[in-house]
């Protein structure tokens, strides 16, 4: 979670080659903005601009990805969400800690890295390079 300025989103979008527009700009500052990684839905709803349609939101968010600024970093049920990454390296940026998706109200949290790393046997354990954990169940405000 970090605060980007618009004047830097813009340079950020630059260094990547792409044009700062409107929505492009409202996503990226959400995305950044967020504790927790966003799917399309949560990003259109807190965008409250109303020039940025859902269409032009969703295509604003697959441009980010490709680009390499909005990984997905959670995929629960089909549904991808975003986060950013400035390509800095900022240490919360690729969200290598576990998820917790929960199975009522669908918010994806973010939890703590875990310090226990996973035991496997080769070839297993040569062949992993990233983690991606995901718990489900019902999270603490649905209990
Ligand atoms: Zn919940
Ligand atoms: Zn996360």
């Amino acid at each position: 979670m970090l605060h980007l300025s618009r004047e830097d989103a813009k340079g950020i979008l630059k260094s990547h080659g792409l044009r700062s527009t409107t929505p492009r700009l409202a996503v990226i500052q959400i995305l950044a903005s967020a504790d927790r990684p966003l799917s399309h839905s949560d990003v259109v709803k807190l965008i409250k601009d109303t020039d940025c349609d859902p269409a032009t939101i969703f295509r604003n968010l697959i441009k980010l990805k490709d680009a390499g600024l909005a990984p997905v970093v959670s995929r629960v049920d089909g549904i991808d969400r975003y986060s950013f990454n400035s390509g800095q390296g900022e240490e919360n940026a690729v969200h290598q800690h576990p998820h917790f998706a929960c199975d009522d109200c669908g918010q994806v949290t973010c939890l703590p890295p875990m310090s226990a790393p996973m035991e496997l046997d080769e070839p297993w354990s040569k062949a992993i390079s990233q983690a991606t954990i995901q718990f489900r169940g019902q999270c603490p405000q649905c209990i």
